[in-house]
């Protein structure tokens, strides 16, 4: 039995970050950028103005006051698109819009709040105005040549529209991990069929299947394998064909608990066995040239925990993100927890945030096999491997699920 973080830290070594494709920009969204993104214009491109006025030479206007204004003539007009090509020069002013180009000569803008406009073309400006007011300059927002993005960055609205405004209509992503999805049990039915004496439907995979999608990754659930050998290799080996192969069940000590040895005879390196966790503990990891083999546990609540604290990190780091682990936050726990076996705990809990701080407490039930722990939980609380008693009111870390 090893170690969680020994456990976690074989299978990200294992990982292989998949190769790259160029996809049309709005398919990029979600996706971990493969390239850094250097900005090869400046935005805004231009000086333009910040405000709905005119633009004005600031030493006109310096000490423009009420009882002292300045008076300019209007000489043209410059909106958003559509350019004032001549020079401004002493006594004049150009109507701007926001987003209309700085004429030239012309070094700040007065909004048009702040001026009274005078039958015969003329403006009356009441405030002192200073050099390049109002003006957003050429590059302030992002300059020619820094870096914007970073490769593994996972592309969000926001970067599409920085993307869109520097003019990126395809963009350089990772091609998306392909993970097969396999449940082991003679007791299971597809969600189709009707549950006959002594079975159970197939939830894992459909849980699996939706876990591999929020990360990034194409799931595919396979026919469910039997417990025998037979049924075991021919279903396995055709799984091995991914970039991930997920397994539920068979991999703890039972008699009919064979996915191990049957990876194994199928040529997977076995990496571990069993893991210091609960839930989760008969977790199984290997390789299989280029896939990564999880085999995890049946229990719905120990498949889910185990795929988000093992198989989650892997699948994000071979789909090249660069952000692999769930950020965890400090929660005070309102009710008391106490463990003695020396395993790393990941209850299932309810967060909410009170007077600035995290709160939390467990979904109630805790067995592995139930289902809405997970369901009802929005986060997981950990009780590292060390920690015997927490009281009500201690300081715990939790991990958010979404
Ligand atoms: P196993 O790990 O195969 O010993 O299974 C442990 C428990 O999880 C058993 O009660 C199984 O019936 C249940 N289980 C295994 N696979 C699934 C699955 N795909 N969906 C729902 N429950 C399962
Ligand atoms: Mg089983």
């Amino acid at each position: 039995m090893i170690k969680a973080s020994d456990a976690l830290h074989i299978v990200l070594k294992n990982a292989r970050v998949l190769a790259t494709e160029s996809v049309p920009l709005l398919d990029s969204l979600g996706r971990p950028l493969a390239e850094d993104i250097v900005a090869r214009e400046n935005l805004p491109p231009f000086d333009n103005s910040s405000m709905d006025g005119f633009a004005v030479i600031a030493s006109d206007c310096r000490q423009a006051s009420e009882t002292k204004p300045s008076i300019l003539r209007i000489i043209g007009e410059a909106s958003a698109g559509n350019v004032f090509t001549r020079k401004v020069s002493a006594g004049q002013t150009v109507r701007v819009m926001t987003g209309g180009v700085i004429p030239r000569g012309a070094d700040a803008v007065v909004p048009i709040e702040h001026v009274v406009e005078v039958k015969g073309g003329e403006v009356r400006f009441t405030h002192p105005v200073t050099p390049r007011q109002y003006i957003r300059a050429a590059g302030e927002d992002i300059r020619r040549g820094g870096q914007i993005l970073k490769k593994g960055d996972r592309l969000t609205p926001a970067s599409l529209g920085v993307l869109a405004a520097l003019g990126h209509r395809q963009v350089r992503v990772f091609r998306k991990p392909r993970v097969n999805i396999i449940a082991t049990g003679d007791e299971l039915v597809d969600v189709e069929r009707k549950a006959g004496p002594g079975q159970i439907r197939n939830s894992t995979s459909y849980a699996l299947a939706g876990y591999v999608k929020s990360a990034g990754g194409v799931p595919r659930i396979l026919r469910i394998a039997r417990d025998n050998a037979k049924s075991l290799q021919t279903n396995l080996k055709q799984g091995l064909a991914s970039d991930v192969l997920l397994i539920t069940g068979g991999v703890s000590v039972g008699k009919y608990d064979l996915v191990k040895d049957i990876l194994a005879g199928l040529g997977v390196q076995i990496k571990f066995w069993q893991v210091n966790i609960k839930p989760g503990k008969p977790l199984v990891f290997g390789t299989y040239m280029k896939t990564l083999v999880f085999g995890l546990p049946g229990n719905p609540v120990s498949t889910a925990v185990t795929f988000l604290e093992f198989a989650r990190p892997a699948l994000l780091k071979v789909g090249g993100s660069n952000d692999l682990l769930p950020t965890r936050v400090p929660a005070i726990l309102d009710q008391p927890f106490s463990k003695s076996d020396g395993k790393r705990h990941f209850l299932r809990g309810v967060a909410a945030q009170r007077e600035g701080e995290f709160h939390v407490v467990t979904t109630g039930i805790q067995s592995s096999g139930a289902m809405s722990s997970m369901s009802k939980a929005n986060c997981l609380i950990i009780i590292p491997e060390r920690a015997t008693g927490v009281r009500k009111g201690d300081k715990v870390e939790i991990e958010f699920l979404s």
